[in-house]
Formats: C-alpha cells, sequence, structure tokens
C-alpha cells in the first residue's frame, strides 16, 4: 500500500529518463529544408542536401602501387628472368603494350601498360644497360591497383544527409565533383541570463563571475557549422528576457540560452518563454543537468540550458547536440556513441540520476575518474577525454566494464 499524501505537497514531478527526453526532442524538430550548392573546398562542416553518386571508376585505371618493372608475371617464373626494358612510365603517362620478353621501367600511381600484369618492386630489380634482371617471381596482379577497387562507376559514395568531413570531402573530390548541394545553415541565436554575468576583459565587481558559458556554448555551436546571433547577457529581469526573446525568434531556427532555468524568484526563463510561446519545462534524470527548458517561440525553437557551467556543457552534448544534427538535416547516428571500458577506480556510491562522469583514459587502457565532479568545475571538461554515462542507481567497482563517451564523438 502506499502511503498517504499529504494535501498541501504535491506529488514531486516524476523525472524523464535521457533517451526519453532526447526521444521527445527528435521526434518535435523540423529538418531545415533549403539547400545552396558551395564549392566542395568550401564545404567542410555542411550537411549533403542529396546522395551522390560517382560516374567514374576510383582507380580510373589499373595503376602501380610501387616504383619497379611492370612485367608479364610468366616472364619472370624462373625468379632471374633477364628482360630488356622498352619504355618509362611516368605517372600521368600512358605507355605502350608490353611486348613478351620486356619490361618498362614505371613509377607509383603510373598507367599498367596492356599486356602487363605485375609489378616488381625496384628493390628486387638490377638495371645494366638496358638490362633488368628481375629477382622475383610475381604472382598475377601483384602490386596492382585494380581500376574500380575503391569506388565503381555509378555506387552511392555519400548518402543524402552526410556530414562532411574532411574525409567525405576528400571523397567527393577524389571522383570529380567540384560542387556540392548542401543544406542551408542552421541560424541559431543566443543569451546568456544573470545579473552577476561579466565579460573577460572587464573588472569583476563584488559577487560577479565571468561568463564562461558563452564561450563554451559558442565554440561549441561553431563546431557544428551553426550561424550563430549573440545577443549577449540580458539581466535577470522578466522585461528583458521577453524582450530579447521576441527579437530573437525573428528569423532564427533556434533560440538557446543559459541560466535562469529554476523556478526561483530570479528564473525568469520560464515565464517568459510561456509568455511569448510555448514550453515544456522538464525534469531529466541526469547529472550534471536536470532542468531544460525545450518550447517555442514564433517559428524558433526554443532550449533553456542550466546556468552551472559543467551542467549546461553535458546538457549541450547529451541533447542540444543531436537535436541541432536533426534539424540541420544529419543522417545516421545522432545520439553520442559510447565505448566499452574498463573503470580504474570506485564509486560506492550510486545516484539516481543517470550520471555522466567526466574522466580520462589512463596509460593502462582504463578510466580515471576526475576527482571533484560538481557541476560547476570546468577544469573536469578539460582534464578529461570524456564522460562515463552511469545508468541510474549504479555503482562501480574498479575492473566493471562501462560505458564511456568520448569527447571526440561530441565535438562536431
Ligand atoms: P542559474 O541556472 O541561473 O540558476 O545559475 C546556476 C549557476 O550557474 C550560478 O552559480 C550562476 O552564477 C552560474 N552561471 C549562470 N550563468 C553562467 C554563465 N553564463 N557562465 C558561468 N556561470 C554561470
Ligand atoms: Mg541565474
Amino acid at each position: 500500500m502506499s502511503a498517504p499524501q499529504s494535501p498541501s505537497k504535491p506529488p514531486p514531478r516524476p523525472m524523464l529518463a535521457v533517451a526519453e527526453a532526447r526521444a521527445l526532442m527528435l521526434a518535435a524538430a523540423r529538418p531545415v529544408a533549403d539547400t545552396e550548392t558551395v564549392p566542395t573546398l568550401n564545404a567542410n562542416g555542411r550537411i549533403l542536401a542529396h546522395a551522390q553518386v560517382s560516374g567514374m571508376n576510383v582507380p580510373g585505371m589499373d595503376n602501380t602501387q610501387m616504383d619497379g618493372y611492370a612485367v608479364r608475371a610468366a616472364d619472370c617464373a624462373s625468379g632471374s628472368a633477364v628482360l630488356t626494358v622498352s619504355q618509362r612510365i611516368p605517372a600521368g603517362h600512358v605507355g605502350q603494350p608490353l611486348l613478351p620478353g620486356t619490361a618498362a621501367r614505371i613509377f607509383t600511381g603510373a598507367h599498367i601498360p596492356e599486356g602487363a600484369d605485375a609489378v616488381v618492386m625496384q628493390e628486387q630489380c638490377e638495371l645494366v644497360g638496358n638490362l633488368v634482371t628481375i629477382k622475383h617471381a610475381p604472382k598475377p596482379g601483384e602490386w596492382i591497383r585494380r581500376a574500380g577497387e575503391d569506388i565503381t562507376n555509378g555506387s552511392v559514395i555519400l548518402p543524402a544527409g552526410a556530414r562532411l568531413r574532411s574525409q567525405e570531402l576528400g571523397l567527393a573530390a577524389s571522383v570529380g565533383l567540384a560542387q556540392l548541394a548542401v543544406k542551408r545553415k542552421l541560424r541559431v541565436a543566443v543569451f546568456f541570463t544573470g545579473d552577476e554575468l561579466t565579460m573577460p576583459g572587464e573588472p569583476l565587481a563584488p559577487g560577479a563571475i565571468y561568463n564562461s558559458n558563452r564561450f563554451t556554448l559558442r565554440a561549441l555551436l561553431e563546431n557544428l557549422g551553426c550561424e550563430i546571433t549573440d545577443f549577449g547577457i540580458v539581466p535577470d529581469s522578466l522585461e528583458a528576457t521577453r524582450s530579447v526573446l521576441r527579437e530573437s525568434a525573428r528569423a532564427h531556427d533556434l533560440i538557446i540560452t543559459s541560466g535562469g532555468v529554476s523556478v526561483g524568484e530570479e528564473d525568469h526563463i520560464k515565464p517568459a518563454v510561456e509568455a511569448e510561446g510555448k514550453l515544456n519545462m522538464w525534469l531529466i534524470a541526469v547529472k550534471p543537468g536536470k532542468p531544460l527548458a525545450f518550447g517555442e517561440v514564433k517559428d524558433a525553437f526554443f532550449l533553456g540550458l542550466p546556468g552551472n557551467p559543467v551542467a549546461s556543457f553535458i546538457t549541450f552534448l547529451m541533447f542540444v547536440r543531436p537535436f541541432i544534427l536533426r534539424l540541420q538535416g544529419a543522417s545516421g547516428e545522432i545520439a553520442p556513441r559510447a565505448f566499452t571500458m574498463r573503470a580504474d577506480f570506485d564509486l560506492p556510491k550510486a545516484d539516481k540520476r543517470n550520471e555522466f562522469l567526466r574522466a580520462r583514459i589512463n596509460a593502462a587502457g582504463g578510466l580515471e575518474l576526475f576527482s571533484n565532479q560538481s557541476s560547476g568545475v570546468l577544469t573536469s571538461t578539460v582534464w578529461g577525454d570524456g564522460v562515463i554515462d552511469n545508468p541510474p542507481g549504479t555503482t562501480i567497482s574498479a575492473g566493471d566494464m562501462v560505458r564511456f563517451i568520448p569527447f571526440s564523438e561530441l565535438m562536431y
């Protein structure tokens, strides 16, 4: 039987699990539809609008992987064949058909001449005058890169929604794509609430702190290729918050704020968003983090992050980043990937929330924990290589396997 509830005390609001909150957000996201064409050289970080099909084989022709001699393998079966050097083929040139009993001097990347079916590396050959002794019996195909072994003509090389990193750009260029259709950049407005906030470079008044979230958040958004409008510091007042909200809702896809999302007297985000749009205030079973405001103001989505610097950072990585990727139209895995690794520490006290513990990979290939896991300790984010995703109510003993999300998974 459950205990009777006192009428004056409402039951605590249920907390959402991390995956539940993320799923709710992703389900609401409307990916941007507009596309533009940009030079492949300038497409780093963009999201591909359409699948790309190769119009050619890569390599385009059989070519040599080594500097050496192109031969007919059957001519060299003795392991000491003496052949006449009939021609010289540098990369970028096409040779003549190779006659039996002859060899072609050839250089890495050069086209294999018709009739040749193997390359013998120069270290296994000895040239005297115009005769070369081939001191190796090659197998047919040896050191030959076959036409189309990387990409075949007509195959899809990149899907719609691919995030264009260095690797994708190189691949697109390798099939001759000079331009790419990409999604337009996401327009993100940011502002930072708090009367205590001061910009670095300005003197700190008693009780003031530096606005570190502005720097963390903007860099995270830049890494994701967003177009940022920064409305700066907004004082803790309902009117000021409402006014910046109205302005930032214009011509932006997303508004992100830091601080003021609790329900204290100085927390104006909730009433301001409710007045200008609509809002879900979620308590998420996450540590650090917990309160996350998700809503809409006019045509812009709204995300209110907690003010505590580490909470704000973790909330961004776990919720905001996947949401932005979805808005950008990115395909593939959107939630951060976790890798199973060994804990080299004890966590004897379990938390009832899903904890994201700042940890570092040690020389033995295990994980060590930062000593202070408090939500204001930014040092932990610099010291750490990533976070351990520790499910609610889970203690950890040295030797246990845990889920580790490296920061490298999250940064772009
Ligand atoms: P709040 O979420 O506004 O209640 O703030 C929680 C804590 O985070 C307080 O200690 C604030 O001073 C701090 N904080 C809020 N905004 C920022 C910011 N932009 N940069 C650094 N710390 C902040
Ligand atoms: Mg505040």
